[in-house]
This record gives C-alpha cells, structure tokens and sequence, in this order.
C-alpha cells in the first residue's frame, strides 16, 4: 500500500516513522511546503528501514502522491503553548482549501486521513473543499484521547490498556467526552472489576483520570512544544485497519449527519474502519450525563463550522 504524507513537521514524520517500524506501507511518500525538511526525514526515516519492516521511503511533490491509497494530511501550523485547538482553526482551514485543490486532480480515489488541529474542523474542511464523501474523509479525532484514557484506566486498575475497552467521544479537544458508564474491563463493568478486585473507582478518581486525558496535551505541550508520538502511532493504526479492510473499530472523526439533533456535525464516534474508509458509526449507551456532554460537544464544534462555510 502507497501512502503519502503532506507536513512532514513532527507529527507527519512520526506517523512516517511509525508506519515504517510497523510495516504499514510498501512506499511512503512524504510532501512538505519546506522541501529540505521533507527529503531529510524521508532519509533519516530510510535508514531505520534494515531495522523496521521493508519500505521504500522518499520525499516528492503532490504529483508523486499518485496511485496511494491513503493520504494523510499533517500540514500546517502548530498548537502554540496556551493556544486552544479552535484557535488554530482560521490559520489551518486557509492552509488546507490550498492543498486540498492540489491533491484532488492527483488522487482522486484516495482516502483521506486528517491530523491537523483543530481536527474535527479541519475533517469538515477537507470534506468540504473535497466533495468527497464523508466515509473516506477521516479525522484521527478522539483515537489518541481514547489511547490516553485506556492507558490511565489499565494504570489505574492494574490491566493491560488493551484490555481497558472504553472510548473518549465528540470533539478532541476540551469538549470531549470519556464515556464511563460503559467501559468494560475485558468484559466486565468498570465498577464491578474494582469491586472484584478490591480497587476503588470513586467518583473522584473518574474525574481525576478524565481530566488528565483532557488536559494530557497541554502537559505535554508545556513540557516540549508538541505531541507526535501517540498521533503518529494512531495514525498509523487507522491506515492499517484500512490497508487490511480490518473493520476495526477505532473512535475518529467524520461529518455525521446527526449528533444528539445537531446536525452535520464532525466528530469522533466508535466508527467501522475498513478498506472502504469509515463504513458505519457505532452509538453507544450513554448515561444521560454523557449524552448532555456529547450534545455540547457537537455544539462546540457546529458553533465554528461558518467560519469554514464562509
Ligand atoms: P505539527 O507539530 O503539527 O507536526 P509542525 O509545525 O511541526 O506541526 O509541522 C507542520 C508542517 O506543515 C511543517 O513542516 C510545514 O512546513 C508544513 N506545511 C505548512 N503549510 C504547508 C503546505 N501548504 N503544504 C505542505 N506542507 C505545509
């Protein structure tokens, strides 16, 4: 599977990287406006290659994006420290209109795996600017936040994240959702893991664990400027689940037709990811907490969209 890479800045290198260590493409293509940067990562990401999986990997322009299959678009500026997501929105959306009218006459069969932030908005931009679909228009969404809050609930109760089947929903971003009253621990209820176990899961700790998942980049980011690895690496796991028609499903982000009654409005839901892009959303039990935080969520978002319509 061919896939290309437009912003090789940290995140689209690290989703390089992470690709060529898991042997997620034959050939990845890597684009950036700062050409040098491109073809320099692409270098350094080869020589890792005798140690990874085989890969041809290589810097282009937007015509060598020919023929792949799925092409992530990682271009544009970064969050700043203190900057919220939806600050960036005017910024990245110029960004974006431009590079999505390069790529459409080159492949206009691919699937498109968004990364930039704010990421829901920027998912709505590209369908938007595309005309595509909104099943293969696909934001990384929540997919990171879900990763972070099943590694927080597995520290917490003493289990393998794997094993922590929980999900974070709607906006990644301040508004999102982690919806506890249905994880599970393998297939038991959260509450009833810790009381078996002899663990507590107070009400407390919940907000603790859900604050923590919210706020995790903005830790980050004042620690060392950006986060890539955890994006790199769910970037890499959703072009897998499509290059091997996985239908796993993964929480990301498309334009879905109706949120709580707002409508179409881009977020992340439990979604079917397959070769054919995202091919259906799952809707899970909500306690009616959840389901009010979902519904902001979805208005936070839709609250912006004129500002990509316009
Ligand atoms: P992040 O942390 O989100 O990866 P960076 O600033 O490290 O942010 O990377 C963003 C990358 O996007 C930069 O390498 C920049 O050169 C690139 N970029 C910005 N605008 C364009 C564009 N129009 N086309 C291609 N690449 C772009």
């Amino acid at each position: 599977m061919k896939i290309g890479i437009v912003g090789t800045g940290m995140v689209g290198s690290s989703a390089a990287f992470a690709m060529a260590l898991r042997g997620t493409a034959s050939e990845i293509v890597l684009v950036d406006r700062n050409a040098d940067l491109a073809s320099a990562h692409a270098q350094d990401i080869s020589h890792a290659v005798p140690f990874a999986r085989a890969v041809t990997v290589r810097a282009g322009d937007y015509a060598d994006l020919a023929g792949a299959r799925i092409v992530v678009l990682a271009a544009g500026v970064g969050q700043k420290p203190g900057e919220t997501r939806l600050a960036l929105l005017g910024r990245n959306a110029a960004v974006f209109r431009q590079v999505v009218e390069q790529l459409m006459p080159v492949v206009p069969d691919a699937l498109f795996l968004i990364a930039s932030n704010p990421v829901d908005l920027m998912t709505y931009a590209v369908r938007r600017f595309s005309g595509l679909p909104a099943s293969r228009v696909i934001g990384s969404g929540t997919i990171l936040d879900t990763a972070r809050f099943r590694v927080l609930v597995g520290e917490h109760l003493g289990i393998a994240p794997r094993s922590v089947h929980a999900y974070v929903l709607g906006e990644h971003g301040d508004s999102e959702v982690a919806v506890w009253s249905s994880a599970m621990a393998g297939n038991v209820p959260l509450e009833a893991f810790a009381a078996q176990t002899g663990r507590t899961l107070t009400a407390d700790k919940r907000a603790e664990i859900s604050d923590a998942v919210r706020n995790a980049a903005y830790t980050i980011i004042s620690g060392k400027g950006s986060t890539y690895y955890g994006i790199g690496a769910g970037l890499a796991r959703i072009a897998e689940a499509i290059g091997a028609d996985e239908r796993a499903v993964l929480s990301v982000s498309t334009v879905t037709a109706d949120v709580e009654g707002i409508e179409d409005v881009p977020l992340s839901l439990p979604r079917i990811v397959g070769a054919e892009g995202v091919t259906a959303e799952l809707r899970p039990d909500l306690d009616a907490d959840e389901r009010a935080a979902l519904r902001k969520s979805a208005e936070t978002i839709a609250a912006l969209k004129p500002a990509i319509d316009e």
